[in-house]
């Protein structure tokens, strides 16, 4: 084994932390074929040693307004039952739990809501999502909703207000029930009103540089700044790295991980790769077009698809001159801590 090789290997070895993945939208839509964690994604997570995942619920607009809680809660229920069967995954809600799942050598699942639309307007329900194990929210998708605005996937165009009465309430009650906010995808003044508001850690989960892909999804420097100033966190995102096919490369994700590091220093960056392709070769060709239509075409990166890639990301850091201490921050030690400190 040549030093490179063994340095690879034990850089592997350290485990990775995504802070993004949209997998209970498929446990729900899958419901008639247990074991589909176990079978489809399992093999995956593994073979990139994931050790941490934060799980999005997510609401298909078809399912809006009404059923949007019930059908919350059944995409919670099968994570939660998919996980149990496939007996080598644990969702978590503190961190020691966290703990006690990778002690028994099981993967970590934590529970997220991207878009608070199943809280609807009652903020007993967010309360109730807590009971069930959701242990951060963010308040958006692109779409506008009771609490707050999304970003646009264009340089502007998104409200000019931030968040809504009920937005500010629900923000309180997070602060107080200790539920982690997730600011990716909110608008630019729903982004400034939150971080105005808290006095804990800010994060964001998967958001990348407007600086390499200027929509306001993304993050201007000066949101970046306003997380690193406060110690928060910021998940590099694997599809929108560009809105251009030949430019949405692993050597590209990297420079959106060295632009952020660049700007408030290697502990305000992590992983939030927001794996999607899974979804997306479902679809029809009408409804992949409604998607490039309403938010944006996705540009897949190659050799970045899914979790099993995981390790090509571990070889390109190296590649790229980062330093053992600062990849093992990159990949672990900075959620790492952010959920030791917020859970
Ligand atoms: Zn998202």
């Amino acid at each position: 084994m040549t030093a490179t090789d063994a340095r690879f290997e034990k850089l592997r070895s350290l485990g990775v932390i995504d802070f993004h993945f949209d997998l209970p939208m498929e446990l729900y839509a899958k419901r008639g074929s247990p074991g589909i964690f176990a079978k489809s994604f399992l093999p995956e997570l593994e073979a990139g040693n994931i050790s941490i995942f934060v799980a999005a619920v997510y609401i298909e607009d078809r399912y809006l307004p009404d059923k949007a809680s019930e059908v919350a809660r059944e995409q919670i229920a099968r994570l939660v039952a998919e996980a149990e069967l496939s007996k080598k995954a644990a969702i978590c809600r503190s961190y020691r739990e966290i703990e006690a799942a990778r002690g028994a050598g099981e993967i970590a699942i934590l529970i997220s809501m991207e878009g608070a639309e199943p809280i609807g307007q009652d903020l007993e329900r967010l309360g109730e999502f807590y009971k069930l194990g959701r242990r951060l929210i963010g308040l958006t998708h692109a779409r506008p909703n009771a609490a707050a605005h999304g970003g646009v996937f264009a340089p502007s165009g998104s409200s000019p207000e931030g968040l809504t009465d009920f937005g500010r309430d629900l923000v309180k009650e997070c602060e107080r029930l200790g539920i982690i906010i997730d600011l990716a995808h909110i608008n630019p003044a729903g982004f400034e009103e939150i971080i105005s508001m808290t006095k804990r850690t800010p994060i964001v989960s998967h958001s990348n540089a407007r600086r390499f892909y200027d929509i306001e999804r993304n993050m201007s420097d000066a949101q970046i700044k306003m997380i690193g100033e406060r110690g928060g966190v910021i998940g590099a995102n694997s599809i929108l790295v560009s809105s251009r096919k030949g430019e949405s490369t692993l050597d590209r994700y990297v420079d959106h991980i060295e632009h952020i590091a660049g700007l408030i220093g290697i502990n305000g960056v992590g992983i939030g790769f927001d794996f999607f392709e899974f979804l997306y070769v479902q679809w029809s060709s009408d409804e992949q077009r409604e998607l490039a239509a309403k938010l944006a075409e996705p540009q897949f990166i190659p050799d970045l698809k899914n979790h099993s890639h995981a390790p090509n990301l571990v070889r390109k850091l190296i590649e790229r001159g980062f330093s053992d201490g600062d990849i093992e921050k990159i990949l672990f030690g900075n959620w790492d801590r952010i959920l030791r400190e917020l859970l």
